[in-house]
């Protein structure tokens, strides 16, 4: 289930960073007026108004990052080139918000990048939406990010001495600071030596007036994927962006990967030393769309997978498995399936609630839960009940649940959660609490059951949740499952951005 609505603005809150897309067109496709649904997505503005046959590399990123609206709600922004200068609109708000059909065909471009935010380092001001633009005598270059730096103090403290000045909280400045200190050694050059300094996580989509670059960092740990139009290639955080514009999946970016794309096709190259991918496991449990495929893997099969195994690890009587919606539901099905219990609707999430449902006192925001949530009587009712929800960090979301579950009538509770238990702050793009705030971290397993009302409580092992991936993608296989174990890719100081470790 997703929180991060029910809490007021700018309370300490869960959160995920970021969805990037990069597009590359080129030619102009002249029969874009069709009625097919996949190409009048491409050929027609949000307004319905009819196009001209022009580069609309803008409004491609427009429907790609509708897609990954789930990644971040904060701002979301495109910049376009038509091969001369970089443009850019970017504003606080949803994708349907801050662009229209006009501004959209305004902006046209044989290149565009886009970015939704979800802010994990900074904070949520408009200083902080992505892309970042800098222009040069040489050029522009527009960058969007996807992830976390850990040394962004410490590069930003060099920039400084050297007459870099900031006007956000973003690690992503630093990184187009950076690439603009060696621009003048060329583009391949300013880019490899930035990412040589830079270290943590990041999937980058980066432009010139002439090529977009798509970069994934050493351990692979933010996902990034390629795909190909008709008339261009696509840059994406999930695959379900591709799906959405018409485009076909190709590959991942892999760890430490540079690809560059302009006329001539698509150029990859390698950086730095090779190290383990150490992709984020999170992304399966709760990020990523379930249609999306990631490193190899359908995210709703690692689900499934995830349930079943739960069910063979922590199995218990009950008449019904319900799920939490929308990322618990693929594990409640993949447990209901391998417990061969029956699995049904149980509960309903109202559709309509957004990131301006904000409440300002807590009691308030207790009550809004059962605005957002509702318990279906009629599949509960006098029954031993089974929820599944892939996650548990505070353990303020299941505790409503279950009050919602025993009004509706269960007669027991047997709360099951798809991935471990949450102890530890995560360094690398996920807006997880200070130790002393997640549940588990605090509390053993017991203690958690009692706190949160459930009449049992599991959660299904590492080991468990490793077995479910490996079965699907051996050749992809390594995670960074440093919020369940403390153990990170990449050294993070004993103190980041205020959370304790
Ligand atoms: P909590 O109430 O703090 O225990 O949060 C657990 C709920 O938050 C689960 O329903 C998860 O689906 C959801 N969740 C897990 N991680 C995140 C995240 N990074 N941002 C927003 N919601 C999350």
């Amino acid at each position: 289930m997703d929180t991060e609505t029910i809490l007021p603005a700018g309370a300490d809150k869960l959160g995920e960073k970021c969805g990037i897309i990069g597009i590359y067109l080129n030619k102009v496709m002249e029969n874009q007026k069709t009625d097919d649904a996949t190409n009048s997505a491409m050929g027609t503005a949000p307004d319905g108004s009819a196009e001209e046959a022009s580069y609309n590399a803008a409004k491609l990123a427009y429907y790609g990052m509708y897609a990954l609206q789930h990644r971040g709600q904060e701002s979301a922004g495109i910049a376009c080139t038509n091969g001369t200068d970089i443009i850019q609109h970017k504003e606080m708000g949803l994708v349907a918000d801050v662009f229209d059909g006009a501004k959209l065909d305004e902006m046209g471009g044989k290149i565009a990048i886009g970015h939704v935010l979800y802010t994990t380092s900074g904070q949520a001001h408009i200083e902080n939406a992505q892309p970042f633009v800098n222009r040069f005598k040489l050029g522009g270059i527009a960058v969007a990010h996807n992830g976390q730096l850990v040394n962004y103090d410490q590069l930003k403290e060099f920039l400084e001495e050297t007459g870099s000045t900031f006007t956000s909280q973003s690690d992503t400045e630093v990184i187009i600071k950076l690439i603009a200190k060696s621009y003048k050694k060329g583009l391949e050059r300013a880019l490899t030596d930035t990412i040589q300094m830079i270290k943590g996580s990041f999937a980058l989509c980066v432009m010139t007036e002439k090529s977009l670059i798509g970069v994934r960092d050493p351990n692979g740990i933010r996902p990034l994927c390629l795909g190909k139009l008709e008339n261009g290639w696509v840059l994406a955080s999930e695959s379900c962006a591709l799906d959405a514009i018409g485009a076909e999946l190709v590959r991942d970016i892999r760890p430490g990967e540079i690809v560059i794309i302009n006329d001539d096709g698509v150029l990859s190259f390698e950086f730095g030393e090779h190290t383990a991918k150490r992709s984020c496991v999170f992304e399966y449990v709760y990020f990523a769309r379930p249609d999306s495929i990631i490193d190899g893997i359908p995210v709703q099969e690692a689900r499934l997978r995830m349930g079943a195994v739960l069910a063979e690890e922590s199995g218990v009587k009950a008449d019904v498995v319900i799920g939490v919606p929308d990322s618990g539901l693929g594990a409640a099905m993949g447990y209901a399936k391998a417990s061969g219990i029956p699995y049904a609707m149980g509960i309903v999430k109202n559709k309509y609630i957004g990131r301006t449902f904000i409440a300002p006192t807590q009691t308030e925001r207790e009550k809004l839960v059962f605005v957002k949530l509702n318990a279906m009587k009629s599949d509960l009712q006098g029954k031993r009940v089974v929820i599944i929800d892939d996650s548990i960090v505070r353990g303020t979301t299941c505790k409503r649940l279950i009050t919602i579950l025993r009004r509706a009538g269960a007669k027991e509770v047997h709360f099951r959660v798809s991935s471990p238990p949450v102890k530890y702050p995560c360094y690398f793009g996920v807006d997880t609490p200070s130790r002393s705030q997640l549940i588990s971290s605090t509390h053993d397993v017991e203690e958690v059951r009692k706190e949160i009302g459930a009449d049992s409580l599991a959660f299904i092992s590492c080991e468990g949740m490793m077995r479910a991936l490996e079965g699907l993608n051996p050749e992809s296989f390594g995670y960074c499952k440093g919020c369940f174990t403390g153990e990170y890719p990449v050294s993070v100081p004993g103190e980041l951005n205020g959370k304790q470790l």
